[in-house]
């Protein structure tokens, strides 16, 4: 007889409430242009089985992934004729796959182009590299015959500098516009969640919002819009008493001055809450959250456990659940890590 594991004391809360605000939010911020998303890498390390009922609820209709294997997943809740494959058909398998399970190609190349068209072509997405140097068709190939032969639905391009105000964007908001006119297509799309913030001039008919949908700041605009999503959660597994003079963690780093009670946390760096969080060196002010009650953080974070002062909350006690306050550019500042790294590595680590 097999005996099941025991639940974990480590966990990831998804606010279903603020994913679709963050939607709508975006939504908002996109004016006439109907709003995507993105959902690939897992909807960034959170699950698509979290979010993409939410998404959907809400009123998102076109679903982008980067990989064929993303679309299986993404189909059992949305029809898989709203879900575009963003690495396009790199193989006869591809194309084969993508004609029996009815998801949308983004065309990346002639020889995409040509591959698509060959095995009987249908609708389609163009992406047009207008200078991010990645994915895409460059302008001076829209008018090859490979592409002409296409049925494309949305004309996209994708922006390298959104999230900084560099002159950049502008040039490529102009060199979309010029290969606009240029082949038929039924609608356009440029935005991913800091294009949205740019404004109107870059939202053209579609938006295609990521990370800010999962609660990155894409932009410095979008502080007061977006909400936290992801919610990293840990149990007490332990309270003690401390004596004044009684030092906590690694390196003796805290010591009590007086008389205290503390609690020991299921969570350390391991799992994604990074060492430089702890505190230590008087940097005051990380703590983790019982209901709206702050208890902060005392010592060094271990590999799977931190400490946490309960001295003023006797209400806290072994067993109980605390969420960790994950504010993404802080951590991203702090640990010079992108909010895309730390969204996906988080998702992997606590799901
Ligand atoms: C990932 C991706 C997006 C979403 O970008 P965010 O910066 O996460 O909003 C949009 N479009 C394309 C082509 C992408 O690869």
């Amino acid at each position: 007889m097999s005996v099941e594991p025991p639940p974990a004391s480590l966990r990831l809360r998804i606010d279903h409430a603020a994913l679709a605000h963050n939607w709508q939010s975006l939504d908002r911020l996109s004016g006439a242009a109907r709003t995507g998303a993105a959902v690939k890498a897992d909807c960034y390390g959170l699950g698509v089985d979290e979010c993409l009922p939410t998404l959907s609820d809400v009123g998102a209709s076109s679903f982008f992934v980067a990989h064929w294997s993303e679309v299986e997943a993404v189909a059992r809740y949305v029809p898989a004729g709203d879900i575009a494959v963003l690495h396009g058909p790199m193989t006869a398998q591809d194309v084969a796959y993508a004609k029996a399970i009815g998801a949308v190609p983004v065309i990346n190349s002639i020889q995409q182009a040509r591959r698509w068209t060959e095995a009987g072509g249908g609708r389609c997405h163009l992406m047009v590299d207008t200078g991010i140097n990645r994915l895409g068709i460059s302008p001076t190939q829209i008018s090859d015959d490979a592409i002409k032969a296409l049925d494309i639905d949305v004309l996209m391009s994708h922006l390298a500098c959104a999230d900084e105000d560099s002159q950049r964007n502008a040039r490529q908001l102009a060199a979309f516009r010029e290969v606009i006119g240029q082949i038929e297509h039924k609608s356009l799309s440029l935005a991913n969640s800091a294009g949205i913030a740019l404004g109107k001039d870059y939202a053209f008919e579609l938006t295609r919002p990521g990370l800010s949908l999962y609660g990155g700041i894409a932009r410095s605009e979008l502080t007061d819009v977006i909400r936290q999503v992801a919610y990293p959660e840990a149990v007490i597994i332990q309270t003690r008493d401390l004596e004044a003079g009684d030092k906590v963690g690694y390196n003796a780093e805290f010591t009590a001055s007086t008389d205290m009670r503390v609690g020991v946390v299921s969570l350390g760096y391991a799992d994604g809450f990074l060492r430089s969080w702890g505190n230590v060196g008087g940097c005051s002010g990380s703590h983790l959250l019982h209901d709206d009650r702050h208890l902060t953080l005392l010592g060094k974070v271990s590999m799977d456990m931190v400490v946490v002062d309960l001295t003023n909350a006797p209400e806290v006690r072994e067993g109980d659940w605390l969420s960790v306050p994950y504010s993404l550019p802080d951590a991203a500042q702090q640990s010079a890590l992108s909010q895309y790294e730390l969204l996906t590595v988080l998702g992997q680590r606590l799901r």
